[in-house]
């Protein structure tokens, strides 16, 4: 490049500062030039270049660190919400039918009469719907469960004892 031979004037119009920042030097120019030289030219564009990818870089940096954020607060995927255990509704009108059929069997007064709990389902029992139950003191984790005035113990995992409490 041919250096001008212009005076560095601040008042002429052709005065102009070089736009590379690092530069910054007065120049003169007839052509509209904008840096005071090629290399500055250059050096511009490359550091802008630079700049721009490392904007870029950081801002893809910046988007996976903050992509987790992005999960409301508080919220939980449906599949990790823990589900409470549902409160046993008593159904009235299956308990009254569970009575009813315990009522048409036939139950040893003294001893209580076991029944295979697929027989009672058979019967359109729902052993679900009682009326009351409570734990036994004489055997861990037993319980007695009443239907009406039937009392009824689990006595092996397929049948139950049915006693009858008038
Ligand atoms: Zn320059």
């Amino acid at each position: 490049m041919k250096k001008n031979s212009l005076k560095i004037d601040p008042t002429s119009p052709y005065y102009r500062v070089c736009l590379f920042p690092r530069c910054s030097q007065p120049f003169m120019t007839t052509r509209g030039r904008i840096y005071c030289c090629d290399k500055c030219a250059d050096d511009h564009y490359n550091e802008n270049r630079k700049l721009k990818k490392l904007k870029l870089e950081r801002r893809s940096m910046d988007f996976e660190e903050e992509a987790p954020i992005t999960i409301p607060e508080g919220s939980v995927p449906p599949s990790v919400k823990k589900s409470e255990p549902e409160a046993p509704s008593i159904n009235q009108n299956q308990l009254e039918k569970n009575i009813e059929v315990f009522s048409s069997l036939s139950i040893d007064k003294k001893n209580g009469t076991i029944y295979s709990i697929k027989f009672l389902e058979d019967l359109e029992v729902d052993l679900r719907h009682y009326s009351y139950f409570f734990p036994l003191c004489n055997v861990k984790n037993g319980f007695c469960v009443m239907f009406g005035n039937f009392l009824t113990y689990l006595v092996s995992p397929l049948e139950i004892l049915i006693f009858y409490k008038p």
